[in-house]
């Protein structure tokens, strides 16, 4: 995925940065702040509300720690 995307990319419910997740098994753009994940499927994100999925608390405070923006 292009790291300029991330540049571009707010979270759709809060408009805040994402950060964006990158494991073998997949790729998505957190939000700490409404502490949901979108999915990443190819190079386009799954910007939608309710398509996100409630992240961890782990997953929240990566998130939080390291935002793409
Ligand atoms: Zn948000």
């Amino acid at each position: 995925m292009d790291s300029r995307l991330t540049e571009v990319l707010v979270c759709p419910i809060c408009k805040g940065p994402l950060f964006l997740s990158r494991t073998d098994a997949r790729t998505e753009l957190h939000c700490a702040k409404c502490a949901k994940g979108y999915a990443v499927e190819g190079d386009i994100p799954v910007m939608l509300e309710k398509e996100a999925r409630d992240l961890t608390a782990e997953e929240v405070e990566a998130a939080r720690i390291r935002p793409a923006a």
